[in-house]
């Protein structure tokens, strides 16, 4: 057994996501191998990251700023609103440079296993800007997966009720079934949006 506080850090590296055991260890022993000066600065990066980083009270993105800039930005089509499940989906779609209008992150998705996902998801924060913001279309840019499809199709329920002749468009097919947005390259995400379908 290693001593305690390599032991903790370990289990605290094995819970991120995509990290084992083993590679939770070689991070740890990496660490102790590196310089003072190297874990300072991870150090201060996690200290800068929890002390600035908040939720845009509008869209539910992660930013230095609420509103975030792009909430912010008065160039930006505030009456199109594109909804993804994370912030890499929005920097996605931002590279595509295809897309002038705004976001709201659902900060995941209805997940088939679990019925409790759907509380911790922006959905109600959503009712309400269409309630109370000029919004005349809704993108729907989620992952082309099970959960993505769900989600998808619960959102147009939802907002069919709030909103019933509200514009909602999807993502043009093209983008391979089970494929993550985020890893999508720029053209074919661009030609997607571009070419986005009412629902
Ligand atoms: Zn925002």
């Amino acid at each position: 057994m290693y001593s305690d506080p390599i032991q903790k850090l370990i289990i605290a590296f094995s819970s991120l996501p995509t990290v084992g055991p083993r590679t939770a260890e070689r991070f740890v022993f990496y660490l102790l191998k590196s310089g003072k000066k190297d874990v300072a600065e991870l150090t201060n990066a996690l200290k800068n990251l929890i002390g600035n980083i908040k939720s845009c009270e509008i869209c539910w993105d992660f930013s230095d700023t609420s509103p975030c800039k792009i909430c912010n930005d008065p160039k930006r089509d505030s009456s199109t609103i594109c909804i993804v499940e994370e912030s890499q989906d929005l920097q996605s779609i931002e590279k595509t440079n295809e897309y002038i209008g705004k976001y709201h992150l659902l900060r995941g998705t209805i997940r088939p296993d679990d019925e409790d996902s759907i509380k911790f998801l922006k959905i109600k924060e959503l009712l309400v800007r269409l309630q109370n913001e000029n919004i005349k279309e809704i993108i729907l840019a989620l992952n082309h997966d099970l959960s993505g499809e769900n989600t998808m199709m619960y959102l147009e329920k939802k907002i069919k009720e709030t909103k019933p002749n509200l514009k909602i468009t999807r993502l043009a097919r093209g983008l391979p079934m089970g494929s993550d947005l985020q890893y999508a390259d720029e053209i074919t995400l661009g030609s997607a949006l571009k070419n986005r379908t009412t629902s």
